[in-house]
């Protein structure tokens, strides 16, 4: 199947990150070059996808994908292990993407013309994320998925670096950034540039952890209270935030990191994630319950940001008065 990227009106959004000049695919549609001649930056594609990286500001190379080096998702897993794993009860619960994700479509597809197709960047998208298959399968004819992330996934139409996007100013009336914001080295530079890709009155969708532990290894660097994560997200309008995974997957993870730290054997340390998983699984069901309580915005596992760019900033001063947790 064709990658759409290479779709005419996909490639007149690109732009070189570098300089932010038009960039220009060959004929054999193996690499893109900036039009910018004092830029003259040219880019990679690999088995199809375009690999749009400022190299001088990323920590990733595009020698990384030409040897498919571990990026992100590609951290090596034995796939006996996977099947082992796969076996166990899991100890995280997003318990409201689903519907948030209907919510992000309704209000993207407000006041929607027919035969008008909305386009929606998804940044992290390798993978399908957690609870958006149904959103990305339901709307093929009012909604265009751009995929793309840091590493080769079934999903992955672009490799690009959320620093710096390769997107003319105001490409998308949606851009969806599920756990993506913790693994990136600098989140307000990210949402800045999320900021300038998207068009007026476009919807922006956020999940960014709280508490917590260390997950993608080396790839994992900041987490976000409630109105931390509202500030990040200061100059889009709100329209909906709150938990989207609870407290109680917040103690299983704890509960979970805290007997694994007993050993720094690796198969010790799989069998005590083993036992984490048969004995602490069923506390992710109490935030079905408990992410209703004003104590989530205090205690959770994750939030969820929805917000609408209108030109508006939140000043600091409207941030401290919006604090709704339980204290
Ligand atoms: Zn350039």
């Amino acid at each position: 199947m064709g990658n759409k990227i290479f779709d005419k009106e996909n490639l007149e959004l690109l732009c070189c990150p570098v300089c932010k000049t038009s960039i220009k695919v060959n004929e054999n549609k193996d690499f893109f070059k900036c039009l910018n001649e004092s830029c003259n930056v040219s880019f990679p594609v690999y088995n199809n996808i375009p690999c749009i990286l400022n190299e001088q500001n990323s920590i990733f190379s595009n020698e990384d994908f030409a040897r498919e080096n571990d990026t992100f998702f590609k951290l090596s897993e034995n796939k006996i292990l996977k099947t082992v794993k796969s076996a166990f009860p899991v100890l995280s619960l997003n318990v409201s993407t689903k519907v948030n994700y209907n919510s992000f479509a309704k209000n993207l597809l407000k006041d929607n013309i027919a035969g008008e197709k909305k386009k929606v960047l998804v940044l992290g998208g390798s993978v399908i994320g957690k609870g958006m298959s149904e959103i990305l399968a339901k709307y093929p004819d009012s909604i265009e998925f751009v995929e793309t992330d840091v590493s080769f996934g079934p999903r992955t139409m672009l490799i690009c670096d959320g620093h710096n996007l390769p997107f003319k100013d105001a490409s998308f009336d949606g851009i969806i950034v599920q756990a993506v914001l913790e693994h990136v080295l600098d989140p307000y530079a990210c949402v800045s540039e999320i900021h300038r890709v998207i068009k007026m009155d476009g919807i922006v969708y956020a999940e960014t952890p709280f508490m917590q532990q260390v997950h993608g290894r080396q790839f994992d660097f900041t987490r976000f209270t409630h109105l931390g994560h509202r500030r990040l997200f200061r100059h889009f309008e709100e329209l909906e935030s709150g938990a989207v995974c609870g407290p109680g997957m917040a103690l299983a993870w704890s509960y979970k990191y805290f007997l694994i730290s007993f050993s720094n054997n690796k198969s010790i340390r799989k069998v005590l994630d083993g036992f984490a998983r048969i004995t602490a699984f069923y506390l992710k069901y109490f935030d079905y319950f408990l992410t209703k309580k004003k104590g989530a915005l205090d205690a959770a596992s994750g939030y969820y940001f929805m917000g609408k760019k209108t030109g508006r900033t939140l000043t600091d001063k409207e941030l401290i008065n919006s604090y709704a947790g339980a204290f």
